[in-house]
């Protein structure tokens, strides 16, 4: 399959190709878009063949359920049962935004979009570009990450092309994603909101908004012996071609332990990786030494951070070892994500 790359800078001035675009996905194809968090895969959310198109296209297993991204609040009740209270509220106050959130399913919706659960995931991007597709594809966009299984989410097209060229039919270039982490996802289905998987909206938003809000046990530890709520959250994802290792505790201890690990590795001939910040990334002696960005504003380390894991792949390095970022605000969601492509392989000096 040839796949056709667009670029769309304003959606003003390229009606016509999104228009082109929304047609793939309405008779049944595949078109990867931008979004405000990362980029998408998107199908017609109520096609079961659109669904397993996606799980082909990214070799990812079929109990893996789909979020559905919508553009216009009043396509929510087609697809879910009902709309609690506290979900009027959330989309209200971070709709159009980075927030998914899970409801019980209405027929509409196939088994094969939600992995075969009878409740389904709803999101609506801010993304002007995303908005403007989803309305030209009909209302309703099944999309996960646009990755193949096991890669860090794309947080650019050129990310897209690598993983998806030959295997969908379109990929619209919006640029560089401005989050650079997928979205938050909160449960609606209990008697409390629960949040399955941390990402830009942070508890403490979700409490402003709701009150008490509780967070899914497995969330940031691999120990807790529960499955996790989310199917997604159980597969060892983003992982990296060489080993990761957090290292955590103070600027000092952190700079030196990192170095003389690396010495020791690169002795064992290994090409080795640090993934530091502004302040610290020029007393590393790594091979490869990329900061993620500054820890007084962490969008900057959100932004960056998949980038790095996937340039590190390209780059083929063996062992690489990252500092450890602040679990408050973005940076509980920025922990999870690097934890996970840790396989939680962390240090505490
Ligand atoms: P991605 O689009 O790649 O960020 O993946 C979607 C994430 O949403 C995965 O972690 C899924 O497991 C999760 N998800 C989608 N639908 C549901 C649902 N109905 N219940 C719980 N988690 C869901
Ligand atoms: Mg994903």
């Amino acid at each position: 399959m040839d796949t056709q790359i667009i670029q769309v800078k304003e959606q003003h001035t390229q009606e016509g190709l999104l228009r082109r675009a929304g047609e793939i996905v309405r008779v049944g194809g595949l078109v990867a878009f931008p979004t405000e968090t990362v980029y998408g895969l998107g199908g017609d959310a109520l096609n079961p063949d659109s669904a397993r198109k996606i799980y082909a296209a990214k070799g990812r297993p079929s109990d893996n359920p789909l979020i559905v991204h919508i553009c216009r609040m009043e396509d929510l009740p087609c697809l879910v049962r009902e709309i609690p209270e506290a979900a009027e509220k959330l989309a209200e106050a971070f709709w159009p935004g980075p927030l998914t959130m899970i409801f019980h399913k209405s027929p509409a919706v196939p088994p094969e979009t939600t992995g075969g659960l009878d409740t389904v995931a709803v999101r609506m991007p801010s993304h002007k570009t995303a908005l403007a597709f989803i309305r030209e594809a009909g209302g309703y966009v099944a999309a996960p990450s646009a990755n193949r299984s096991g890669k860090p989410s794309p947080t650019s097209a050129k990310y897209v092309a690598e993983d998806m060229d030959g295997r969908i039919e379109m990929i619209i270039d919006g640029g560089d994603v401005e989050i650079g982490l997928e979205s938050t996802i909160v449960d609606l289905t209990e008697e409390y909101p629960v949040i399955l998987r941390p990402g830009y909206i942070t508890k403490e938003m979700l409490e402003e908004v709701v009150g008490f809000v509780r967070e899914d046990g497995t969330m940031m530890s691999d120990e807790s012996g529960q499955a996790p709520k989310a199917p997604g959250m159980k597969y060892r994802h983003y992982a990296p071609k060489g080993t990761l290792v957090i290292v955590d505790g103070s600027e000092e201890k952190v700079t030196a332990y990192i170095n003389e690990q690396l010495e020791r590795l690169k002795g064992e001939g290994h090409k080795t990786g640090v993934i530091g910040t502004d302040k610290t990334i020029a007393r590393y002696r790594g091979d490869i030494c990329k900061s993620a960005g500054n820890r007084e504003d962490e969008r900057t380390i959100a932004r960056e951070l998949y980038r790095i894991l996937r340039e590190f792949d390209d780059e083929e390095v063996s062992a690489i070892f990252s500092e450890s970022f602040d679990t408050a605000g973005i940076g509980q969601a920025i922990m999870n994500r690097l934890l996970k492509a840790a396989g939680h392989q962390i240090v505490y000096l």
